[in-house]
């Protein structure tokens, strides 16, 4: 992926102007990035919707790129084209639950840590290696490691996933299934898969409460959840009125805005620190 990487610039070098070569030009310094270590993860805390607590965090690619910082949802793309997705996921398990494991003897928190997966990893004969290794390497018992997976990605690939998946889950981690709600028709594959958590996408949330319709339906999906025996996070929590909404509803799990936004590793630390003090 390196080598092709780096020839395709050179083939396209002439073409400097157009969209293309843009993006090839990111590409290659994403590639660089990389490999100086100028990528770094952002930690979102999640909470317990019924007692407040810290529960996890979710760990957020950044990439600050000329003095700005570019978005994950642009540069994962390009790193999944170019196959840089695996030595990068790579770093982003290793990296996480070094985090996590040193945050967790630190502090005594039993705090888990949610890695984002890409298809292109999932798709990797060695996936289950990968993951296995960075647990070894770092300490953090994979109980306290989560993996979140679209589910778009797992419907797509639904025959291979389950199995991959259930080989995963056999390590002891967990397996969330991210922005969960937006591809309907999968409802009842979805029951069938092995899985410990959906991720409720947040644009179930972003008209709730004022939206009846919104409410009913978020109520349904979180209610749905408990009766499949699986646990409920919400995404995208951004006011009170929507906190107040989930813990009304017994939703497990919150993340978003209103409660704490991704952060640096140690604004998060401190975060913790203070909250396992109280
Ligand atoms: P995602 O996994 O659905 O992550 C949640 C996104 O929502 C994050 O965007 C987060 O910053 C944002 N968010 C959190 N709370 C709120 C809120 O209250 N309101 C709103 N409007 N947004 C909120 P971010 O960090 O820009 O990441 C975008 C996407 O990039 C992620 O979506 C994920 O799909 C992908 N991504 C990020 N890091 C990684 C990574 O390490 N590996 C892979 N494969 N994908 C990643
Ligand atoms: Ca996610
Ligand atoms: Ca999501
Ligand atoms: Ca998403």
């Amino acid at each position: 992926a390196k080598n092709n990487g780096r020839n395709r610039i050179q083939v396209y070098g002439d073409q400097m102007e157009s969209p293309t070569a843009d993006t090839l030009v990111l590409e290659n310094d994403l590639y660089k990035a990389l490999e100086r270590n100028e990528l770094r993860l952002h930690y979102q805390p999640q909470f317990d919707c019924a007692t407040g607590q810290i529960t996890g965090a979710e760990a957020l690619l950044r990439w600050e790129h000329k003095g700005k910082l570019v978005s994950p949802a642009e540069f994962i793309p390009l790193a999944e084209e170019s196959g840089l997705i695996v030595e990068m996921g790579a770093w982003v398990l290793r990296e996480a639950c070094a985090k996590a494991q040193a945050w967790r003897s630190r502090t005594g928190w039993p705090l888990r840590i949610a890695v984002n997966l890409s298809a292109v990893q999932l798709d990797q004969a060695d996936i289950t290696a990968t993951v296995a290794q960075a647990l070894h390497e770092t300490g953090l018992p994979a109980t306290a490691l989560e993996l979140e997976i679209t589910e778009s990605v797992v419907v797509r690939e639904s025959l291979r996933a389950a199995d991959i998946l259930t080989e995963l889950r056999a390590l002891g981690v967990g397996i969330a299934i991210d922005d969960f709600g937006v591809g309907y028709s999968s409802f009842a594959y979805l029951r069938e898969l092995p899985v410990d958590r959906f991720k409720l996408d947040r644009s179930f949330l972003s008209a709730v409460p004022q939206s009846e319709g919104d409410s009913r339906l978020a109520a349904a999906l979180i209610a749905m959840a408990h009766r499949l025996e699986v646990g409920i996070v919400a995404e995208g929590v951004e006011t009170e009125e929507q906190n107040a909404f989930l813990r009304d509803h017994g939703c497990d799990e919150a993340q978003g805005y209103h409660l704490g936004r991704p952060m640096k590793d140690d604004a998060f630390e401190a975060l913790l620190v203070q909250h396992a003090q109280e």
